[in-house]
């Protein structure tokens, strides 16, 4: 049996669809774009490719983007100033600091002094507690890039046991607050698994849907994966690659080629989770400005 690939790029490319008509709606009722702010402190390179991704994704768009870049040096106090400054820009809808920070700056107190209602990477505390709960809130771009993965590509959590494979608060602690949740497309037995839970591959292999987000290449392998299931590969790693021009290719944390064999779903790195999560941010940006200006907005998942 080989797997149906459930490809990223083709829903995100929905979800940019999607974001069309609300765009110009928010264009004619307040004249002018939605705004993402993006903060980037130093010069982490996979931090720029990130931060440039967004803002070609925002002119695509019709989204007004910023990027303010501050020294790898820059002192706590001055990121926090600049966050507090673009929770009062009237222009700017959504803010994100791209992690991680340099040491000097402390992370929580930093994500802490985003206006929840600008927090479209839905990591304040606020938005964690509220999708918790189930009240209306940001949820995280990658958590609900996945879910929007499940929902749109048939894959329906709803009665299924889900194996969460990580516990970070960015992707595995957020899909189990999502998956967990009484309501469509969510209604799963969620089981959330860490490098100290016992006989992982017994519980991976209960899996109808299996979702790895551990940060190693290739660890799920097909020993591991129950025949038929469902298995999204949030990983990005790079290996070495001598074949490739700039000597590393990058992989999940699925060893794709043998899983793909037995699941009967799967998604691929790259092209799966990774387009997903800057789609959600773009559809978080635009459904900010659609809340603060009550411009009337349909959710991708009803
Ligand atoms: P973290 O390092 O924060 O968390 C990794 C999790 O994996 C931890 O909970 C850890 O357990 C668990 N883990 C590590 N080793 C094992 C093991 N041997 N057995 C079981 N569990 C283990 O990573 P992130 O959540 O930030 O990211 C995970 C992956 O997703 C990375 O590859 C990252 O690059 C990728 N990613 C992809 C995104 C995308 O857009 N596609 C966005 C964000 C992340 P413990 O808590 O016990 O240490």
């Amino acid at each position: 049996m080989s797997a149906v690939i459930i490809s990223g790029k083709e829903i995100a490319g929905d979800i940019y669809a999607h974001l069309a008509d609300p765009i110009k709606s928010i264009g004619e009722r307040i004249e002018r774009q939605p705004g993402l702010a993006v903060v980037l402190v130093g010069d982490n390179p996979a931090s720029q490719v990130y931060v440039r991704m967004k803002t070609r994704m925002c002119q695509k768009l019709g989204i007004y983007s910023e990027q303010i870049t501050l020294d790898a040096k820059a002192s706590h106090e001055e990121v926090l100033s600049t966050v507090r400054s673009l929770n009062e820009n009237h222009a700017i809808d959504g803010i994100l600091v791209q992690l991680p920070l340099p040491p000097q700056c402390t992370e929580s107190e930093i994500i802490d002094a985003i206006s929840p209602d600008k927090d479209v990477d839905g990591f304040h505390p606020m938005n964690v507690g509220r999708l918790l709960i189930g009240s209306p809130a940001f949820i995280p771009c990658t958590p609900f890039g996945v879910w929007v993965m499940l929902a749109k590509g048939g894959f329906s959590p709803e009665g299924k046991h889900v194996v969460i494979v990580g516990r970070s608060n960015i992707v595995g602690k957020p899909i189990f607050s999502i998956l967990c949740q009484k309501m469509k497309y969510a209604n799963a037995t969620v089981t959330l698994c860490h490098s100290r839970t016992p006989n992982l591959p017994e519980v991976t292999r209960s899996a109808d849907i299996l979702i790895a987000a551990i940060g190693r290449a290739n660890f799920i392998t097909a020993d591991m994966v129950k025949p038929g299931a469902v298995v999204i590969d949030v990983g990005i790693n790079r290996v070495d690659d001598t074949d490739s021009e700039n000597g590393y290719r990058l992989v999940g944390d699925v060893s794709y080629d043998e899983v793909s064999q037995i699941a009967s779903a799967i998604t691929p790195v790259p092209g799966g989770v990774g387009p997903m999560t800057i789609a959600m941010l773009m559809y978080n940006t635009v459904l900010s400005c659609s809340r603060r200006y009550s411009v009337p907005f349909v959710p991708i998942i009803k």
